[in-house]
């Protein structure tokens, strides 16, 4: 990718879903096969995708597990060059012995900001909600996440199986984090409804994760391209959950048409078996996305992202 001129910035990644091989072996203190990290070609939907996180969640239930894991994933970052990351996660998935959520905070700034210092990459946190957890554990999760808005924690996401808990029943709790002042994105038509995109850009959602229901919904395209919503894809992982069934079926290209505030991203490097630069050729080769929309759709995730202004105009000043 050196020969286009601009930062390269993701703003969909998922920590567990992306620890490398040699950090969950050195926390598990075993040696793991490929087949139990990564999904298989044959993976039927998002809810045998999940299943792959069950063994990275393990190594992270310590301070020492969820250090190590924000130096890693920063690690993982400066080896593809990456600018600007923000990465997610959800605490509540890292209480099995007993951590208080804000030391499970607190754990993976340290470890991104150590990360940070040693790779100079810059990074911003957003904290998810689970979707099976009750409104009163997602909650209080936020409201500790809401000590370090601005000091590690960029913004806040909804996560998990979008198909059996629809977004409609958490309009109350993203009111309330939109009161807290949380900018927030939601996985949202993933593997769903396109009801649940418009019900998120209700509750005061700027940015989508996914998005993929509103392929040929010009309604929906239009209220996200005048709202500046951004979108992000993660074109492999979104084939992976069957999120559509055809690859021909993808709409990067109809979003990008419809001046859609389109990002290309990850979702899950390990899991997905993937990395920035596969998304960049996979997206070229297959659904036939020039060299000046890679730069368009980065120029979106700037735009979009929670980066603090500085970094923002740093990152602006390199294209
Ligand atoms: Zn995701």
């Amino acid at each position: 990718m050196a020969k286009y001129k601009m930062p390269r910035v993701e703003l969909h990644c998922h920590l567990d879903g992306s620890l490398s091989k040699g950090c969950i072996e050195e926390l598990l203190g075993r040696t793991v096969a490929e087949e139990e990290l990564g999904v298989s070609p044959d993976c039927r939907d998002l809810a045998q995708y999940l299943e792959k996180f069950d063994l990275p969640l393990s190594v992270l239930q310590s301070e020492a597990g969820l250090k190590r894991a924000g130096y890693d994933f920063i690690q993982t970052m400066h080896n593809e060059h990456m600018d600007y990351v923000e990465v997610r996660f959800a605490p509540l998935l890292s209480m099995q012995k007993g951590l208080a959520t804000d030391k499970i905070i607190a754990s993976v700034i340290d470890g991104l900001e150590k990360g940070k210092n040693e790779y100079d990459v810059e990074y911003g946190v957003i904290v998810c909600a689970m979707r099976h957890h009750s409104y009163e554990e997602n909650l209080a999760m936020l409201k500790a996440a809401r000590e370090f808005l601005g000091n590690g924690v960029c913004g806040a996401d909804l996560a998990g199986n979008e198909a059996e808990y629809p977004m409609s029943e958490f309009m109350g709790l993203f009111r309330e984090v939109h009161r807290l002042g949380f900018p927030f994105t939601i996985h949202a038509g993933e593997c769903g409804n396109v009801k649940n995109i418009t019900d998120a850009i209700e509750c005061g959602a700027t940015r989508i994760g996914h998005g993929i229901a509103m392929r040929n919904d010009e309604a929906v395209m239009k209220l996200c391209a005048d709202r500046k919503i951004g979108v992000e894809m993660c074109p492999i992982s979104n084939l992976q959950t069957k999120a559509v069934k055809d690859m021909s079926e993808y709409p990067m290209k109809q979003f990008l048409d419809k001046k859609i505030m389109v990002t290309v991203n990850t979702d899950n490097r390990t899991v997905s078996t993937t990395t920035m630069d596969k998304e960049i050729d996979f997206i070229q080769k297959n659904y036939g996305i020039t060299a000046d929309e890679i730069v368009c759709m980065m120029k979106n995730a700037v735009e979009v992202s929670w980066a603090d202004e500085s970094v923002k105009d740093r990152l602006m000043k390199m294209f």
